[in-house]
């Protein structure tokens, strides 16, 4: 029995019918770009967040670049500024800086959480900050009181990138519902997954919302008339459609991942593997991934895929140390740079098998 990461092929099967009606729908209506189904989704997932407006783009980079482009065309930012953002994150966050010539300053997360530091972040603060940047990463909320309450204080913005964390929940409150601003991508394997590239932004903002949903669609809100230099980035018809079937069932396939998570974190019993820790209540996580942490990483990874259980690791290396970004190789960032050399993810989706998670476990246990 193979413990595959993430299967999408199972994951969607229980859809199946649903999506294949909802691409029907789409197909024969004729309407294939910025339609009915778009507006729809925008305002069953702006509900479901519990946010005013949500708009639909192409992708979670786009959702984080356009968000950051909105604010500097509004004159909340300008080029050399600076946003703080986890040195431990996914490219895309740091690209939606750095593509809109901001300057990335990189904090150190909680080893424990995995999450931004708030103290750190407080004191990495200076005249030329505009913005936090946080990462619910893996599926757990970062500090999101704590952050905005320093981002009030200090008179700056709060942005998140939620890529990771639909649905997850701090005092009724959800991913996307805390900042000024927040970026979605719905990427297939994310945990509200379409069947090709998407993304949203999710704002209470309407000034923000209108310049966005003009700078997706080529700076227009009348066709052919251009108020602003935009792009092409928006969310298809037949995406949304898709997202709409998903959504239904986002809360029970949250609920699944949680049970396995618990089982995971009661049935692994190793010193040598130190478990993923939830900062608060339950509902905080939705366990986008499940990540150990372990000083033998790669022997964990090989005894693991010897048993036919794969991984993967999120991700293998910092971004201050990418090939892309050799001005910032200087930086030292040993939090993080730790993290990126222990970090391994165990599989987790919504269609694993109690069989397949006591493999997992018993793999574990025996390393
Ligand atoms: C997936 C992801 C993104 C980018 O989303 P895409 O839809 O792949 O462009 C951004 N930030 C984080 C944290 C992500 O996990």
């Amino acid at each position: 029995m193979t413990v595959p990461f993430l299967s999408l092929r199972e994951a969607n099967a229980p859809y199946m019918d649903e999506l294949k009606a909802a691409a029907s729908r789409v197909i024969e209506s004729g309407w294939y770009i910025l339609g009915e189904e778009l507006n729809s989704f925008e305002r069953e997932f702006a509900d479901y967040c519990g946010s005013l407006f949500c708009i639909g783009v192409g992708n979670g980079l786009d959702a984080l670049i356009l968000t950051l482009r909105a604010y500097i065309a509004l004159g909340r930012m300008s080029e050399g500024d600076e946003i703080i953002v986890p040195a431990n994150t996914f490219i895309a966050t740091i690209l939606a800086i750095t593509q809109n010539r901001l300057k990335p300053v990189l904090v150190e997360p909680d080893p424990r959480t995995f999450n931004i530091d708030a103290e750190r972040v407080s004191r990495a603060i200076g005249p030329k900050t505009r913005a936090i940047m946080a990462v619910h990463l893996y599926g757990q909320l970062a500090a999101m009181p704590e952050l905005a309450a320093i981002a009030r204080a200090r008179d700056i913005l709060l942005i998140e990138d939620a890529a990771q964390a639909h649905g997850a929940m701090l005092g009724g409150v959800k991913a996307g519902a805390f900042g000024d601003a927040a970026a979605f991508s719905f990427f297939p394997t994310k945990n509200l997954g379409a069947l090709g590239d998407a993304g949203a932004v999710l704002t209470n903002d309407d000034g923000l919302a209108e310049r966005l949903r003009a700078l997706r669609n080529y700076g227009s809100k009348v066709k052919y008339y251009h108020e602003c230099e935009g792009i092409n980035s928006r969310l298809d018809e037949i995406q949304a459609a898709m997202l709409r079937v998903k959504l239904k069932y986002i809360d029970d396939e949250i609920a699944s991942r949680r049970r396995i998570a618990a089982a995971y974190l009661d049935g692994i019993k190793n010193p040598k593997i130190r478990l993923p820790f939830i900062a608060g209540d339950p509902a905080t996580h939705v366990w986008h991934v499940f990540v150990v942490q372990c000083e033998q990483r790669e022997a964990l990874q090989r005894h693991l895929a010897s048993r036919d259980i794969q991984t993967l690791i999120h991700y293998p290396v910092a971004p201050h140390l990418q090939k892309a970004y050799p001005d910032l190789h200087d930086l030292t960032l040993p939090v993080s740079e730790r993290l990126h050399r222990e970090v391994l993810s165990l599989p987790l989706g919504p269609t694993l098998q109690p069989e397949q998670v006591a493999k997992v476990i018993a793999a574990c246990c025996e390393f």
